[in-house]
């Protein structure tokens, strides 16, 4: 079935404002609307960020008369996670979460020797329709609020910390939705997340990665907020003609527009883009389009590129599957002839439907 492009969210109810929606500004004058002194403002957001803490009966820094008014007013439960699996020996975990409307979304936790990574979703379902994504094919449900995306980052952190004792380094907007899709959330999220404690997590800029359909306008504001973050713009076809089908926003913002918008992001915040291509046998995978993948991103982004090969992952009804080991290997190749840095990304999650756009939230 062939789905619709939507860029905006249904009209729907969003969650109950929470903490976490508050720049300090705001967190200042939450608290003052509540009768409180301004280091209380503070204080929660030391208990927040710094500790992780999203329950006011846990804030035992606090009157214990102020915690019920706290939870009521500015910590109301928004996610609460519904289902968790693991694979990969225990390194890979997914958390199904149920928003206080019945909205379900997924996020993935992913433990390497080096780092810890979050993949977490900006939006309930997504609009941007892509036929061989699974979230793609379910539509758009809603944008989550800001706090609905740091509650994911939240839990994580607050994961690794309790079962590993470690802490949470990079994030990936890469779970469900398209980030920039829901663009003033996400990017006071961003702030949220760079921001140092008590005001934010204070993880480094350039470990948070969003990845977008390529929003041509959208990837230029992003350049021109400041953030430093790192963009990975998902490209997958090295032709309009192609592009059009596997990632139908390319109907509206083509290639060149894509790519120029991606080349306005390197240039002003000094970040190499890394450019996602799912590698589909015999969809997307042949020797000339290797060929023309590597000579187009040599052309418009030098040495400010990256190109992450993504083994495509089939979902349920797809036709399609991932390319064999020796094309990809000759892609790699080919694409790397032409000056171009290209990995292959590894398939973290796969046996619980917990990888690359594998994210359905059925339940
Ligand atoms: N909307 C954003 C984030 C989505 S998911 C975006 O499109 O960039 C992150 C990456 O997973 C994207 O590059 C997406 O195209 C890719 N992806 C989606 N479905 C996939 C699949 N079945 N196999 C491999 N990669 C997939």
């Amino acid at each position: 079935m062939k789905q619709e492009l939507v860029f905006e969210a249904p009209r729907r109810q969003m969650p109950p404002r929470h903490f976490a929606d508050l720049d300090e500004a705001g967190r200042l004058q939450a608290v003052a609307d509540l009768g409180l002194p301004a280091f209380r403002a503070k204080q929660l957001a030391n208990q927040y960020y710094g500790r992780l803490t999203a329950d006011p009966a846990a804030m035992t820094d606090l009157p214990a008369a102020l915690r019920g008014r706290l939870a009521e007013t500015l910590f109301p439960t928004l996610l609460t996670a519904v289902r968790q699996i693991e694979c990969d020996a225990g390194e890979t975990r997914k958390t199904l979460w149920r928003a206080g409307d019945g909205t379900t979304v997924e996020s993935v936790l992913m433990r390497y020797p080096q780092r810890n990574t979050v993949c977490i979703s900006s939006q309930a379902g997504c609009g941007m329709a892509c036929p061989f994504c699974a979230t793609g094919q379910g539509g758009l449900t809603r944008n989550l609020s800001a706090a609905e995306i740091l509650e994911q980052v939240r839990a994580a952190a607050a994961t690794l910390r309790d079962e590993h004792g470690d802490r949470l380094s990079n994030i990936v907007f890469m779970g469900m939705g398209e980030p920039l899709a829901n663009y003033n959330r996400v990017i006071s999220v961003l702030r949220r997340i760079i921001a140092a404690p008590p005001n934010g997590f204070g993880i480094s800029a350039r470990s948070v990665t969003v990845s977008t359909v390529g929003l041509a306008p959208a990837i230029r504001r992003l350049a021109d907020e400041g953030l430093g973050v790192t963009l990975a713009l998902s490209l997958h076809a090295p032709d309009d003609e192609l592009r059009d089908t596997l990632v139908p926003v390319n109907n509206r913002w083509n290639l060149a527009e894509a790519l120029d918008a991606a080349r306005y992001y390197a240039d002003t915040t000094g970040r190499r883009i890394s450019v996602e291509y799912a590698l589909i046998r015999d969809v997307n995978d042949q020797p000339w389009r290797a060929d023309l993948l590597g000579k187009k991103l040599h052309a418009a982004l030098g040495p400010l590129v990256h190109v992450n090969l993504i083994p495509l992952n089939p979902t349920p009804g797809s036709q399609w599957d991932a390319s064999p080991k020796p094309v990809e290997r000759e892609f790699v190749r080919r694409v790397r002839a032409k000056g171009v840095t290209c990995t292959v990304r590894d398939t973290r999650g796969r046996e619980i439907a917990a990888a690359c756009g594998q994210l359905a939230a059925e339940g």
